[in-house]
């Protein structure tokens, strides 16, 4: 018997008929003896749809209310999914975030989890109920208000919970089998991973690979969590990202020991190409080349709360004795910096601000990098070869970042995983649900 820990996406349960099939796969884990804790995503586009509906209302909702309206998504599910078990013969019991006990701070629409006190779901399962959490949201411990943790948090809900109540492992469930070498929905010929290391997953998911949310790999690495991201309509092996040796349920029956596909013997040198879509670019232009205007500019980005990612500066010319810098950020964050920034021009002497969102990010992983030269030289020549510009790159020990035209990403995208051996014939690449939005 095994505590397991599974989260459904919101195309896991888009509608009645999946919300059943669910319940179905969760009946049988009980059957099999297993204790089971759940996490939940809104159904479908639903999150995108109260977002939608709080624009019709308001230009600039409140935050506090727009978390408030965002977390009756989750709510939706878990109560619809507690009923669906029901009927297959088990308890089922929901609960809200705060009711589960997950305590964030004070940041609405990011919220970060301070502390997980699953008194109630512990309680739950002790009664043989399954326990059915809403995912994304959490209550501040300072506040008190409902909070939620970000696009995509429900990952991180389910690998919080896990921690907090020493899960053998935590399965997310979503609408492709796995991690592939790159988004099924841009490279139809990518290939599923079996098995990645925390490290690798953390700089995919960083660089766009929306499969997991970032947070929830920074939490199962801090906590060794093993997680397993396969699909909720089929019953494949998927990707385990873990260190050591794989001993959990696969399905209800089966506990999986690991073969040999599992652990390669040797490391491929490039495990994947993310992309990221969802990034803009401010340029200053004519910025005074002296000591400490960098440290004013990115301390009103900062200030302005948004993570920046790549950053560029020119060469001065030696005439005007001034720069360009530009640097890329989420586009949400692009209104707020683009405001602080223009109203500190006196301050920090710049002539002019410029803003595009027709960027793309495109980025090649792998902890194989470390030890192999010329890893770059080849993902320079494939865009070239592709015809694709590059206007920005930044590089990690294991990762690789180029900024293209927009229009040009997606291509780029499938030039590079061709060029570097990655695509595979298998067909296995099937998206099984959602819209991809
Ligand atoms: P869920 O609603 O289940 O949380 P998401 O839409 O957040 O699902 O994440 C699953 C999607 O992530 C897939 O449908 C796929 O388009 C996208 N994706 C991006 N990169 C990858 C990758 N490397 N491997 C698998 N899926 C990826
Ligand atoms: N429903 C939320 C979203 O769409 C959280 C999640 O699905 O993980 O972002
Ligand atoms: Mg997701």
């Amino acid at each position: 018997m095994a505590l397991v820990v599974q989260k459904y996406g919101g195309s896991s349960v888009a509608d009645a008929a999946s919300v059943l099939r669910v319940a179905r796969r969760i009946a049988s884990y009980r059957q099999a003896g297993h204790e089971v804790v759940v996490v939940v995503s809104a159904m479908g586009d639903s999150t995108d749809e109260l977002i939608d509906l709080a624009a019709a209302v308001s230009p600039d909702p409140p935050v506090r209310e727009l978390d408030m309206l965002l977390t009756a998504g989750e709510r939706i599910s878990m109560a619809l999914l507690a009923m669906a078990i029901s009927d297959t013969g088990h308890e089922a019991r929901s609960f809200t975030g705060s009711q589960a006990g997950v305590i964030t701070d004070a940041e609405h629409g990011k919220a970060r989890i301070i502390d997980v006190t699953p008194g109630r779901i512990r309680g739950a399962l002790d009664d043989s109920a399954v326990a059915i959490v809403a995912g994304f949201q959490g209550v501040s411990q300072t506040t008190k208000d409902v909070t939620t943790l970000g696009r995509g948090g429900s990952d991180t809900t389910a690998v919080a919970l896990a921690a907090a109540l020493g899960a053998d492992v935590c399965e997310i469930y979503t609408d492709v089998d796995g991690v592939f070498t790159a988004d099924p929905r841009v490279v139809p010929s990518a290939h599923r991973i079996s098995l990645i290391s925390h490290e690798e997953m953390l700089e995919m998911a960083a660089a766009g690979a929306k499969v997991l949310h970032l947070r929830a790999v920074e939490y199962a690495r801090r906590y060794n969590v093993p997680l397993h991201v396969r699909s909720s309509f089929s019953e494949r092996m998927g990707t385990l990202i873990m260190e050591g040796s794989p001993s959990f349920p696969i399905s209800p029956q089966t506990f999986h020991r690991p073969r040999s596909e599992d652990t390669p013997v040797e490391q491929p040198i490039i495990s994947g190409v993310a992309h990221d879509s969802s990034q803009g670019k401010i340029t200053v232009t004519g910025i005074p080349d002296v000591p400490g205007k960098a440290a004013a500019l990115f301390k009103i980005v900062a200030d302005a709360g948004a993570d920046i990612d790549m950053i560029v500066q020119n060469v001065s010319t030696e005439i005007t004795g001034r720069t360009d810098i530009s640097f890329t950020l989420a586009t949400n964050d692009a209104v707020p910096v683009g405001r602080a920034l223009q109203a500190a021009q006196v301050e920090l002497g710049f002539q002019s601000l410029r803003y595009t969102d027709q960027i793309g990010k495109l980025s090649l992983i792998g902890a194989g990098m470390r030890s192999h030269p010329g890893v770059s030289a080849q993902l320079f020549a494939a865009l070239s070869d592709a015809g694709v510009n590059i206007q920005m790159i930044s590089t990690s020990e294991i990762r690789i970042s180029v900024v293209t035209d927009k229009e040009e990403l997606e291509r780029a995208v499938r030039a590079v995983h061709s060029a570097f051996g990655l695509d595979s014939s298998s067909g296995e690449a099937v998206v099984y649900g959602g819209t991809g939005r």
